[in-house]
Order: structure tokens, then sequence, then C-alpha cells
């Protein structure tokens, strides 16, 4: 690996940029992301930094289930991200479903679309519980690199 590289993987490790994707949840997950980023909870204290480029995205956040409509979206998104990336299924509607997951046209959780590295569980989930997934994808990322 050349030292262009070896700085760029540096960085990306010490500072790894998130990628928020509401696929179709009632929001409530969206707003303890958006708690995570205010200065009560500062995610931002981690090295992370909310992005809305896909193309600069290192850890993928997704909320809502995934459905006929968004199921190509979330694809396309998912293989727009940097490489390595790492994605964080956020509440139960991203896990499974959740209340959804009876509704005709839902799929299921974002594992039926992309791989999912970490699964943060809850209706909606906690900001305590976020922070704890994006710390446990630092880890992952970090052994992706
Ligand atoms: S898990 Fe609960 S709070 Fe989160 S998007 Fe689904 S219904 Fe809304």
């Amino acid at each position: 690996m050349g030292f262009v590289a070896r700085l760029i993987g540096k960085a990306r490790r010490s500072s790894p940029w998130l990628l928020h994707f509401d696929c179709g949840s009632c929001n409530g997950c969206d707003i303890e992301i958006l708690a995570c980023l205010t200065p009560v909870y500062d995610l931002e204290r981690f090295g992370v930094v909310n992005v809305g480029n896909p193309k600069h995205a290192d850890i993928l956040l997704v909320t809502g289930t995934v459905n006929q409509r968004n199921r190509q979206v979330l694809a396309v998104l998912f293989e727009q991200m940097a490489k390595p990336g790492v994605v964080v299924a956020i509440g139960a509607c991203a896990l499974s479903g959740g209340v959804f997951r009876e509704a005709p046209n839902v799929l299921g959780g974002v594992d039926r679309v992309i791989p999912v590295d970490v699964y943060v569980p809850g209706c909606p989930a906690r900001p305590e519980a976020i922070i704890d997934g994006v710390l446990l994808a630092l880890e992952k990322f970090r052994e992706k690199e």
C-alpha cells in the first residue's frame, strides 16, 4: 500500500464520516439520530461527521423499513459509499420491518437488501444505544480498513 493510501486510511479511521438514510420510518428514530448530533449527546466528539454525499460516507446509518419503492435507492447508496464501508441498522423497523412488517409492500429489515454490520434495537432506538452502535461500527470499520 502506498503512502497516500495509508494516509487516507489513517484519516478515515480517525474521523469516519456518516450518512443517514431514512428508508421508510415514522421519523422517531431519525429524531433520535439528530439528538445524537446535538451538543447534548455530541456524537462528533468521537471524530465522526455527518455528511450528505454517499461517496464521502464511511458509515451508513439506516432507519425505517425496506419496501418495494426504496429498496433500489438503498442499494444504490450502499454501492456509492466509500469502500470499505460499515452499515448500521437503527430501530426495530430497520432490523425487521418493525410495526410495518405486515404491510403489503414491506420487505422487512435493511439486511434484506444490503449487508448490515451493526444492529441497534429499540422503538425508537435511544440516543445512548445509537451512540453505542456507532462506536461498534467504528471498531468494525477499523477492522475492515
Ligand atoms: S423503530 Fe419505532 S420509532 Fe423507529 S422508525 Fe420504526 S416505528 Fe418509528
